[in-house]
């Protein structure tokens, strides 16, 4: 990787870079904010995320009122200089609604192909919005509200139960019973962290931690 110094950076007209704040072990993109010269500065001496905030036209310190800080681990720029990417240990969480990413929000654009879209570990995103969407709002007939309202025991019962339908599905070497019952465990874990009033990005940044 190159290395250029802030000299170097094109600020826009407006004085301003947009800066793409990831989180360093999980690379979940957290947010996305504008930093002046003057920011940029005080980033790099304090090592703590600095912003200008155009609405309020003041230097902004992310985490000075709520405690969720940003240590600064590596500042990427892209291949014009006209754009930052910011690598941090977040503290707490990036969004001032208290979900973890600013970016918690889905729009639509046909059904099939958001379906689709959800690969991998995006879809165990999908999933957590809806548990949590549950246990807020705890709507009738909901089976993961259910859940919430029997409390922990009946969790950790169900996780239990599936986890064993998982050993006698791959015992009887059956594909289709595997991926059933293992989405049954990832679900009712997910439940489970929910109730522990946990985030799954510590469980993701405990995998990452073991790399
Ligand atoms: P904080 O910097 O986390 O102490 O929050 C102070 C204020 O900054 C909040 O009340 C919001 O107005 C704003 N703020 C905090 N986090 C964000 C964010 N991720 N995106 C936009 N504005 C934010
Ligand atoms: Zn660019
Ligand atoms: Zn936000
Ligand atoms: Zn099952």
């Amino acid at each position: 990787m190159k290395q250029k110094g802030i000299q170097d950076l094109q600020f826009g007209p407006d004085g301003l870079l947009p800066a793409i704040v990831q989180d360093v072990h999980t690379r979940e993109v957290l947010m996305l904010a504008y930093m002046n010269r003057q920011a940029l500065e005080r980033t790099l001496a304090t090592g703590r995320t600095w912003f200008w905030s155009r609405s309020r036209q003041q230097l902004w310190n992310k985490g000075e009122t709520s405690g969720h800080y940003q240590l600064v681990r590596e500042i990427a720029y892209d291949c014009d200089a006209d754009a930052l990417l910011i690598k941090v240990e977040q503290v707490g969480v990036a969004c001032h609604t208290g979900e973890y990413s600013c970016f918690h929000n889905r729009l639509s654009f046909g059904e099939r192909e958001e379906q689709e879209s959800l690969a991998g570990s995006e879809i165990l995103v999908e999933l957590w919005r809806v548990i949590k969407e549950r246990q807020e709002t705890r709507p009738e007939g909901s089976y993961t509200a259910k859940l919430f309202n029997q409390g922990l025991d009946k969790i950790l019962k169900k996780v239990g139960e599936e986890a064993a339908e998982v050993i006698i599905a791959a015992k009887n070497r059956q594909p289709e019973e595997v991926a059933w019952e293992a989405a049954d465990l990832i679900y009712h874990l997910w439940v489970l962290l929910a109730e522990q009033g946990m985030e799954p990005a510590r469980v993701y940044r405990e995998l990452a931690k073991r790399r």
